[in-house]
């Protein structure tokens, strides 16, 4: 489902992914760590076209992405990206924020956006919410809405960036659950996140990066049981 191969991205003079390489497949679920400034967003949005790699090759969902821009629309239709901030649009509804995806970019007709915005929001747990507004909803909730404003796309492959990290503790499991039966239905998932219960239970796979390179992979159990470089080590010393 995605292959990375020799990623490379540079803002200016700093080099911030140096040599990526990666293969991850259909309904895998991985999960990335490492230290804050290791560049673990940048490679999530390299995934999804947010920013283009310096030099590298990237396929995802099918589509070769290096260098070219011409189907960045297409490349994030198929890729859904949920952030730490949410980035709802404040002053639409909650139904709204949903359908507008599928209307403006699939042309899907009102009625068939607005049964398939009911339809995601009863998946993630907040059925009746469709006529809030961003701000009136916790901001467990407006996680939940940006996972069902993604899936809306009926996308391939689901990105993850910190998307506990800007909640208060006890909204992290209402989000969390989502994202596990997301993965137990075999979404293809790239998560990066701190919480290390989830990656326990439902990473396929652990990735741990420092300073743009790929230290060490495997399962969680490799990783937080048996990591091999010193680097992996200290920084799990520090989360776990
Ligand atoms: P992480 O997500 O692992 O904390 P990031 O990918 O956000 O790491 O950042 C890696 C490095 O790249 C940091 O030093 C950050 O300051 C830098 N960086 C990220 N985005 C930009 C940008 N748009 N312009 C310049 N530097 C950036
Ligand atoms: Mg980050």
């Amino acid at each position: 489902m995605i292959n990375v191969k020799d990623l490379y991205k540079s803002f200016g003079k700093l080099e911030v992914l140096k040599g990526i390489s990666n293969h991850i497949d259909e309904k895998e679920v991985v999960v990335v760590i490492g230290p804050s400034g290791s560049g673990k967003s940048t490679f999530l949005r390299c995934l999804n076209g947010l920013e283009t790699a310096t030099s590298g090759h990237i396929e995802i969902a099918g589509m070769e992405l290096t260098h070219s821009k011409t189907k960045l629309h297409m490349l994030q239709q198929k890729v859904g990206m949920v952030f730490q901030q949410f980035n709802l649009f404040k002053h639409l509804t909650i139904l709204e924020n949903i359908t507008i995806g599928p209307r403006k970019v699939l042309k899907r007709t009102k009625e068939e956006s607005n049964a398939l915005a009911r339809e995601l929001l009863k998946k993630v747990g907040l059925s009746g919410k469709e006529d809030s507004y961003p701000d009136e909803l916790s901001g467990g909730q407006q996680q939940r809405v940006a996972i069902a404003r993604a899936l809306a796309m009926q996308p391939e492959v689901m990105l993850f960036d910190e998307p506990t990290s800007a909640l208060d503790p006890e909204m992290v499991g209402e989000v969390l659950q989502v994202m596990k039966d997301l993965a137990r239905e075999g979404m293809t998932m790239v998560v990066v996140t701190h919480e290390m219960g989830f990656a326990r239970e439902v990473g396929d796979r652990v990735i741990f990066m420092d300073d743009g390179m790929i230290v060490e992979e495997g399962s969680p159990q490799d990783i937080f049981s048996n990591a091999q470089e010193e680097r992996t080590k200290s920084f799990l010393a520090k989360i776990l």
